[in-house]
């Protein structure tokens, strides 16, 4: 799966959510409410649902996104963060 990391924190662009073609990028208005993607710190993946296409990365405006064994060394915490968030 693919892992949204800690530049979206305060970003939360939806560019990643209208180029993934299985909709597995939460929150977003749209299918979760205003209030939820409001209340989100960042957005975030579902690793159970992506399928690695990769579209999400380039439309990024923060290069936030990586393949999951490509996450930062410093960031590799956000992969359990965007899994939990869908153990809710
Ligand atoms: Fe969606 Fe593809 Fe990005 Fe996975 S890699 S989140 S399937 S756009």
């Amino acid at each position: 799966a693919h892992v949204i990391t800690e530049p979206c924190i305060g970003t939360k662009d939806r560019a990643c959510v209208e180029a993934c073609p299985v909709d597995c990028i939460h929150p977003y208005p749209e299918s979760d409410g205003q209030e939820a993607f409001d209340a989100a710190e960042q957005l975030y993946i579902d690793p159970d649902t992506c399928i690695d296409c990769g579209a999400c990365v380039p439309v990024c405006p923060v290069s936030a996104i990586f393949p999951m064994d490509e996450v930062p060394e410093n960031m590799r915490e956000y992969i359990q963060k965007n899994a939990d968030y869908y153990k809710k």
